[in-house]
């Protein structure tokens, strides 16, 4: 029976991918601030879903001829598992951000999610497929309800509401005299970074995208709260197929593959500890943060 009700599921995703794309992606251009540079191909038919895969195979791309920024870089995110994206400064890890958006197609190789070519599918469909949590989350004037649905064109109430529980938000929500109804944003209740951040987990939850991307920079958000939306997002992303570009390295030490990049190339790649043991770049990177981190308790005693 379940044979026959997995077409109908499908019809479903394709259906809520193209309706997401579309309220998606003029957020997601202003939130990257990235010009639209591609096409779909005529008759391109949308991404379907089935096991969300992500492959980058010998891509090879710059922004400007003469400057290449990834080298031919190769490397696979099974369904499912959570892969972290470290490397100095200007490495080229937002530059696969953009490509895996497809803010630009790469001069040559292919990045395929599921087996299929994201430069052969719509737009749309790839977008809506692919839920970015930005570092700097942006609220709508509206109620934190609506800012939450806005992740999902027909998300119920109950929707809104699981999500919010989700991201850790209800304590907050609890709190407000006007609950969901509470208006935000300039003109509203003004939102710490550590709750705005928290109101963009829940919208991802609403949304609930196959793929998920991370983007946990060192923002200005205390300890605690830091390790709180570490924690919501470490759940968030456990069964799901999540990339996670990290400059702090102690958040993302237990993903399943850390791959470390240097120059537009993968200079290194495997576990927290198969890394450290290696001895090279990121056990290096690892011992100046640690010394850091040590540096700045002491002058917080
Ligand atoms: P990372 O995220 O690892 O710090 P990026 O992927 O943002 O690095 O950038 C990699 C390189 O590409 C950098 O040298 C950067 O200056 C360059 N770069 C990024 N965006 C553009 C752009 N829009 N035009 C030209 N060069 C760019
Ligand atoms: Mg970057």
């Amino acid at each position: 029976l379940a044979q026959l009700f997995r077409p109908l599921d499908m019809l479903g995703m394709v259906y809520r991918t193209i309706r997401q794309g579309l309220i998606d992606m003029a957020e997601m251009f202003r939130l990257l601030d990235e010009p639209q540079e591609v096409a779909d191909v005529p008759g391109a038919p949308a991404l379907v879903i089935k096991r969300p895969s992500v492959v980058f195979d010998n891509v090879l791309f710059g922004y400007e001829k003469d400057r290449t920024i990834l080298k031919g870089l190769s490397f696979e995110v099974p369904a499912g598992q959570n892969i972290a994206i470290v490397g100095p400064s200007g490495a080229g890890k937002s530059t696969i951000a953009r490509l895996l958006f497809r803010f630009y197609d790469p001069w040559s190789g292919r990045i395929l999610i599921d087996g299929q070519d994201i430069a052969q599918v719509t737009q749309t469909s790839l977008r809506a497929a692919l839920g970015i949590v930005p570092q700097d989350s942006v609220l709508f004037n509206e109620t934190i309800g609506y800012n939450i649905a806005y992740g999902r064109g027909d998300a119920t109430q109950a929707d809104v509401e699981a999500a919010a529980k989700g991201a850790a938000l209800m304590p907050l929500i609890e709190r407000l005299p006007q609950g969901f109804q509470t208006e935000v944003g300039e003109r509203g209740l003004k939102l710490s970074g550590g709750e705005k951040q928290r109101v963009a987990i829940a919208r991802t939850l609403v949304k609930n995208p196959p793929i998920l991307l991370l983007d946990e920079a060192t923002s200005a958000l205390d300890t605690r709260t830091e390790q709180d939306i570490l924690a919501t997002l470490h759940r968030v992303s456990e069964d799901r197929t999540s990339l996670s570009i990290a400059h702090r390295l102690s958040t993302i030490a237990d993903s399943d593959k850390i791959l470390v990049l240097q120059d537009g190339q993968l200079a290194e790649s495997g576990s927290h500890l198969e890394l450290l043991r290696r001895d090279g770049l990121y056990a290096e990177m690892w011992a100046r943060q640690a010394a850091e981190q040590e540096e700045f308790e002491e002058a917080a005693e």
